[in-house]
């Protein structure tokens, strides 16, 4: 048998509890026999995440819910092979993401990125059940309150345990944000909008979908909101920032004859 090693009461995180980084996050959230995973990651993966939550002493049959935070190959690819090994748990996500893995959608998912010779296999995926904000799930007396924070994507999901957020691709450690792609149906406005959220709220700890659990800073929050404001009018981000201000210098420049100046 492996000791749990929880990374907070009720909570195991797999990379963690493996001691080495399998791929994203995968958070086991357990009370009494009953518990539930928040992402599964790659295919390859899953066996031994699998393997090592039977070790754990948890029974494969008790397992509740497996949740996806959005549609992103690199969450739910081994979706399809966790369901075969768990049966009786019921498959979570977003509307939106639902479709996009019913579907076995390429280009919104990331599986295909033809320009960098990028195409990962992606079965089709099945949910049965899908949530929103203001839902909440329960396993065994816990009660999770789900939280829709688009930006990355619509359907980005985070869930909040007490003290906890389970914050998906939101925000990491470093201050990056989850790719912001307008290939992925990314939303800047909407990005903000989340962060602040989260920035306000009284949450103490984000669990991210990739990397290290960190303290939810005020001061770190916004210094990250701030670089999100500026991407809103950067051509770095395409279709994706609302405006570009040079555009309107030039206009100005243009119409009063001006040639280049030192
Ligand atoms: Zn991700």
């Amino acid at each position: 048998m492996l000791p749990r090693r929880e990374v907070f009461p009720h909570v195991i995180e797999m990379n963690h509890q493996a001691r080495r980084r399998l791929g994203c996050s995968v958070y086991l959230i357990y009370d009494g026999p009953e518990w539930m995973l928040i992402d599964i990651g790659y295919e390859d993966t899953v066996a031994e995440i699998i393997d090592m939550i039977r070790q754990m002493d948890f029974q494969l049959t008790h397992c509740k819910y497996l949740v996806a935070t959005h549609a992103d190959v690199d969450h739910v690819q081994g979706m399809k092979q966790a369901q075969e090994l768990l049966p009786k748990a019921v498959t979570v996500a977003h509307p939106e993401a639902a479709e996009l893995m019913k579907s076995a959608e390429r280009i919104m998912t990331f599986a295909e990125i033809s320009a960098q010779g990028i195409s990962i296999d992606l079965p089709a995926i099945e949910t049965g059940l899908t949530i929103n904000e203001g839902d909440t799930l329960t396993v065994g007396d816990l009660t999770i309150d789900v939280w829709n924070t688009p930006g990355h994507t619509s359907s980005q999901l985070a869930f909040r345990m007490g003290d906890l957020l389970f914050s998906g691709d939101n925000v990491f450690r470093d201050g990056c944000v989850g790719n912001i792609d307008a290939h992925h149906g990314s939303d800047i406005a909407d990005f903000i909008a989340s962060l602040e959220r989260i920035r306000d709220s009284d949450v103490k700890w984000l669990l991210p979908s990739h990397g290290p659990v960190f303290a939810n800073d005020r001061a770190f929050m916004q210094k990250v909101i701030d670089r999100l404001e500026q991407y809103q009018h950067m051509a770095d981000f395409g279709t994706c920032a609302v405006d570009w201000p040079l555009l309107d210098e030039w206009e100005d420049e243009l119409a009063t004859g001006q040639g280049p100046t030192e």
